[in-house]
């Protein structure tokens, strides 16, 4: 077993020690849907005060709503959110790099046919953190998919403050 996996071992132990709330409903209580960063920097429920079992919380690199876009239709259409929070963030890797760098990286790493397979991908890094946001809240403005109802907001957390702030 590595050291990541007895940690989760012991830790869980721990937690599951002193667990009360078993009996949640599935469908989150307070209706909403959070997109942000998979950043280790964040704490979605702490940062964005999100109790246990209130909020689907949907995390990927760059806090991106066309990767997310998958989890938040079942959020919104089968599990009844009808908001919708988009956080990214201060200093996110995704500012950092081109689609050339990532693809470059990989075939590098793992090789020519590793680098064939990522081709094609984009890898939707972002020049302008605040654009970002304001892009990925037009894209599911746009998406008939994404209920036209849902109430749908753009935010920036400052990973150097602990602020969140809306820009959109
Ligand atoms: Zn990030």
């Amino acid at each position: 077993m590595s050291a990541i996996q007895q940690n989760l071992k012991e830790r869980n132990a721990k937690y599951a020690s002193s667990f009360t709330q078993g009996d949640l409903a599935l469908p989150p209580a307070k209706k909403y849907v959070v997109v942000t960063c998979m950043d280790a920097r964040i704490d979605p429920a702490a940062a964005y005060g999100i109790d246990l079992g209130d909020a689907h919380v949907i995390r990927n690199a760059g806090g991106n709503a066309k990767d997310a876009l998958r989890s938040i239709i079942i959020s919104n259409q089968l599990l009844g959110t009808t908001e919708i929070i988009l956080v990214k963030h201060t200093d996110c890797g995704m500012l950092t790099f081109q689609n050339a760098d990532a693809r470059g990286v990989v075939e590098k790493n793992l090789g020519s046919e590793a680098g064939q397979a990522v081709s094609n991908l984009d890898f939707q890094p972002f020049p302008d953190l605040e654009q970002a946001v304001k892009d990925d809240l037009e894209f599911l403005k746009a998406n008939p998919a994404v209920s036209k109802q849902a109430t749908v907001s753009g935010w920036v957390y400052e990973v150097e403050t602990g602020k969140t702030r809306q820009v959109a």
